[in-house]
């Protein structure tokens, strides 16, 4: 039997649904308008792609946005003024840089400069930290968006044995430190794991954040497992430009029990979850 398809499309336009419902509530409440500011350093056509959708996601919300472009060769101190400026901006309710920037500026620092209040990625050290103490407010908006496509199947994660294939900042350890506060049993499988095959095989759910196409076969998974898949790869397929996840999803499709599809699926949660943020970020700015 084919797996049931958890569609990111129709679940992330709920979720931007529910978004343009509160920018209309605090807009009639307390007469503001959320607003994010996307700062984008150099020319990464992916960077631009991912840009772009993000502020015309937000304005069909009805949310303000403000684009920041700076030059590749821009300096440091140019990036944290800039950064400075947003942070003292009452305008100005989220603040997201677009990641990876020109090797020679340091993204922890740029990471540690934006206002913890005002950080929708959720990547400041001290929403990090909130985030492993279970009192996060803003949280990464991957895994974010992966627990919402999760609850779609499994409205109670009580004692799922899942495992996360990933470790890093951004999807790895925030997911696994979701799951954990769902009472999830959290297995965090890397490049340097033994036996990830079984590991994977004996799990309820396999969220796939490695970034490696199709790493994941139908051997992997136990019969009605639920899958998440994270990745997403370009690879050439006869001459032609294709995207795939980290699933090769033809084969899991057939045993799994839920999966989310490349492209379609988690992508489309991740912006709305931002704007979801942004919301959150500028309500509690309120106070
Ligand atoms: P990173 O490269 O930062 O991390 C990848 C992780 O996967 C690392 O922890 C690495 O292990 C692990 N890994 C790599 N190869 C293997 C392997 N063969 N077996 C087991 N583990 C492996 O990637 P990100 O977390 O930033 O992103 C992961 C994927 O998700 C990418 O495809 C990215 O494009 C996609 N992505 C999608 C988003 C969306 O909105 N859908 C948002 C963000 C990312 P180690 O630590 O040992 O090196």
């Amino acid at each position: 039997m084919m797996a049931q398809l958890i569609d990111g499309k129709q679940l992330s336009a709920q979720v931007l649904q529910e978004v343009a419902s509160e920018v209309e509530r605090l807009k009639a409440e307390h007469d503001i308008v959320p607003t994010l500011a996307v700062v984008l350093v150099g020319e990464d056509p992916a960077s631009q792609v991912y840009v772009r959708n993000k502020v015309k996601r937000a304005t069909e919300t009805g949310m303000g946005s403000i684009e920041h472009r700076l030059d590749a060769e821009c300096t440091q101190g140019t990036l944290n003024q800039l950064i400075d400026v947003l942070n003292d901006d009452p305008q100005v309710h989220g603040i997201l840089v677009q990641l990876p920037l020109p090797s020679h500026l340091n993204e922890e620092e740029v990471i540690a400069a934006i206002s913890p209040a005002k950080d929708v990625d959720g990547f400041h050290p001290l929403n990090v930290g909130a985030l492993a103490s279970g009192t996060a407010s803003l949280v990464p908006c991957t895994p974010q968006g992966c627990m919402i496509m999760l609850r779609q199947v499994h409205p109670d994660l009580t004692g799922k044995n899942v495992v996360v294939v990933g470790r890093s900042n951004i999807v790895g350890k925030p997911m696994a430190a979701l799951l954990l506060q769902e009472d999830c049993t959290v297995t965090i499988a890397h490049s340097r794991t033994k036996n990830i095959e079984s590991l994977c095989r004996n799990a309820d759910i396999v969220v796939a954040a490695a970034g490696r196409a199709e790493l994941i076969n139908a051997d992997w998974i136990r019969p009605g497992a639920t899958v998440i898949d994270v990745g997403i790869n370009a690879i050439d397929v006869d001459g032609k430009r294709k995207l795939v996840g980290d699933v090769a999803f033809e084969s899991v499709s057939r045993i799994a029990g839920a999966i989310t599809p490349v492209p379609g699926g988690v992508g489309p949660m991740t912006i709305a979850c931002l704007l979801l943020n942004t919301t959150r970020a500028a309500r509690r700015q309120l106070a």
